[in-house]
């Protein structure tokens, strides 16, 4: 039997976080993951580049049945925190757009630095393991099986992420040992993920996959819902894009969302200024705004023939056609699900876990991180600023936990 200070099972972002951080306290820590490669999560994140946070990280940017929850945890790992981290490791780093950071090299580089960090604190690695159970006994500790025989600890840190991606190792995990412990669930969907529509509703538009051009996309109510404006992408099956992921999150059943196709201008005054001094057409008038192909079959879908010349056309008319360009209503069938998902909604109810050290309400000793609870990030770092955030706070409370026990 094996036996050490506190056991992480789990060894993504958040995991290797917090095994780095209780290890180099002094503590005796296993980090456990059943995968043969190691974080591969953050090796495809960011196109290959990892954006591994950003720099206006704060808690309106993330989703909770709890929203005050990440607030502690946020504060005391800040984006600076991070980038400090990799400028001791001589990793270099460009910011994108809107605060998103990116390696200049690859991945690879954040999850060295991972690597590094916990072989700093002698942290012993059992990969690929599979957790077949967890017990607790009556002094509190915590029996891990496995397959090649128990593993014991005073703390257990659940790192087990969501259920996005399976077919790299993601599982439910988390959520099975969160109720095996008494805790609450809330429902988990697929998030950050292209939205599908029926195929007949599509059919006109799968024609123009590939085409992208920036939008405002808004979805749901002031209170449930969200707006963006990011890019969006169309696909053979549906909508995708920065902006598309984004609103997904939001997105419910049922629902439909609305997509602003000119941002940039108010479309009715602009058609009524156009009719003055031309004689164009509205697919050639609308070409110049997004691109052609969408212009032409946005038209035809909308039983506006391209040809109509906009200085013929009633100012009613031309106000219809600006009402629908600004709101194009479109209502989503589903989603591409978690085979496509970049992060999993919902998850373990926060509000019995400790804001300060994510310790468990139900089983002291035992802490639940990362995407694995009810916290989601936007796209854009935000994720991964969570999973360090909540990495070190339970690293650090752990330490502190098992101390002279
Ligand atoms: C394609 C893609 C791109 C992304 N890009 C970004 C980005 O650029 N920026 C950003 O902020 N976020 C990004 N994300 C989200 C981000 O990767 C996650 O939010 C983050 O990795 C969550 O960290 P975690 O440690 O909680 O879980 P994970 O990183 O998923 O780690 C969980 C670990 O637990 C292991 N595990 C699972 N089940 C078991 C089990 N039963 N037993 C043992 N081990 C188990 C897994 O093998 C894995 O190693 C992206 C996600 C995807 C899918």
């Amino acid at each position: 039997m094996e036996s050490f200070d506190i056991a992480v099972i789990g060894a993504g972002a958040a995991g290797m976080m917090c095994a780095a951080v209780a290890g180099q306290l002094g503590r005796r820590v296993v980090l456990i993951d059943h995968s043969q490669r190691l974080a591969e999560k953050i090796r495809i994140s960011g196109g290959g580049r990892c954006n591994f946070t950003n720099l206006y990280a704060g808690p309106a940017n993330y989703l909770s049945a709890n929203p005050h929850f990440c607030r502690s945890a946020l504060a005391r790992y800040t984006p600076r925190d991070f980038m400090a981290l990799l400028k001791r490791h001589h990793v270099t780093w460009h910011e994108k757009h809107k605060g998103q950071l990116f390696c200049d090299q690859s991945s690879d580089a954040i999850i060295d630095v991972l690597k590094r960090e916990c072989d700093a604190g002698h942290v012993a690695w059992r990969t690929p393991l599979s957790v077949e159970g967890v017990r607790q006994d009556a002094q509190g500790r915590y029996t891990l099986d496995t397959q090649s025989g128990p593993i014991t600890a005073r703390a257990l840190v659940i790192a087990t992420g969501g259920l996005s991606i399976p077919k790299i190792g993601a599982t439910d995990f988390a959520y099975r040992l969160a109720k095996q412990f008494g805790h609450k669930l809330i429902d988990t969907r697929p998030a950050l993920v292209p939205l599908t529509f029926a195929p007949a509703d599509w059919e006109p538009f799968s024609a123009l996959s590939g085409v992208s051009l920036e939008v405002q996309l808004a979805t749901g109510n002031k209170k449930t819902g969200a707006e963006f404006t990011e890019d969006l992408l169309l696909t053979h099956r549906g909508l995708s894009g920065p902006g598309v992921l984004q609103i997904s999150s939001y997105w419910q059943p049922g629902e439909p969302i609305h997509i602003n196709l000119l941002p940039e201008r108010d479309a009715t005054t602009a058609l009524l200024e156009a009719k003055t001094g031309t004689k164009r057409q509205i697919a050639n008038l609308l070409s110049e705004w997004v691109p052609q192909r969408l212009a032409h079959v946005w038209l035809e879908t909308h039983q506006i023939s391209a040809e109509a010349r906009v200085a013929d056309l009633p100012d009613k008319a031309l106000r219809r056609i600006g009402d629908a360009l600004s709101r194009w209503t479109l209502t989503p069938n589903g989603t591409e699900g978690y085979r496509k998902a970049e992060v999993t909604r919902g998850g373990i109810d926060t509000r019995d876990l400790s804001s300060a050290t994510m310790m468990s309400a139900k089983a002291p000793g035992l802490y639940f991180i990362g995407e694995a609870v009810d916290v989601t990030g936007w796209l854009g770092g935000y994720n991964f600023q969570w999973a360090w955030a909540s990495g070190v706070a339970a690293g650090q409370a752990a330490a502190e936990y098992v101390k002279g026990a």
